[in-house]
């Protein structure tokens, strides 16, 4: 069976390839069906809905299944900010880097005891009998008040989690509390079950 992966982020495609393999599931990326992400916009209000809207268009573009993801950083200090709007945080022309720096800038009055933060990672996954599976993962820690490591990607330079920066965790130990390694932990296991139940 095929699943397109309704991402431009070819580390996500490797992830899910990694989890989708042993069951089966064959992943191809949108690009490899002719699928453009770009028209998709993500207009939900929710980290659920965007998931949804990606996994959707990919799903009724082409009739495959699909999976999408959407994810990003949420700031208690900050009223949940930036939350869905991480990716483009400081602007369109947005980098990790300006993003993070924003973020820095923006908590530098906010005592140690307030920094508590969580990453949300929720991913659709639309079946071939068109029902969904939804299934959510978060990661709780706290904002550094400077960056550290060179790993990762996005805010990783400025999240800690059980005292260590995710910046400094190899792949293999942030997948292990990752707010996405708890959400594909999740779709492995109601897939698992959804295959069982229709073979
Ligand atoms: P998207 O789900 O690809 O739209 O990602 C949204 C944004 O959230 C990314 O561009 C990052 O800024 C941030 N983000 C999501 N997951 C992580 C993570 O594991 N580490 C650091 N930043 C992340």
């Amino acid at each position: 069976m095929e699943f397109i992966i309704a991402t431009n982020n070819a580390k996500k495609l490797k992830e899910l390839s990694r989890i989708l393999n042993p069951l089966g599931i064959n992943a191809v990326s949108a690009r490899e069906v002719g699928v453009n992400l770009d028209e998709v916009e993500e207009t939900g209000t929710t980290f659920e809905e965007n998931a949804f809207l990606k996994a959707n268009a990919a799903f009724t573009k082409t009739n495959m299944p699909a999976i999408a993801d959407d994810s990003g950083l949420c700031v208690d200090a900050l009223d949940g900010r930036p939350g869905i709007f991480s990716a483009r945080y400081s602007g369109e022309n947005a980098t990790d880097e300006s993003n993070y720096l924003k973020l820095l800038d923006e908590m530098k009055d906010v005592p140690a005891n307030e920094r508590t933060a969580y990453f949300n990672c929720s991913i659709c996954c639309i079946l071939p009998d068109g029902n969904k599976i939804e299934v959510n993962g978060k990661c709780f820690g706290e904002i550094a008040f400077e960056p550290n490591g060179n790993g990762g990607f996005g805010y990783d330079p400025v999240f800690m989690c059980n005292g260590k920066n995710f910046a400094e965790l190899s792949a293999e130990e942030k997948d292990a509390v990752s707010h996405r390694g708890q959400a594909l932990k999740k779709l492995k296991e109601e897939l698992e079950k959804y295959l069982i139940n229709n073979k």
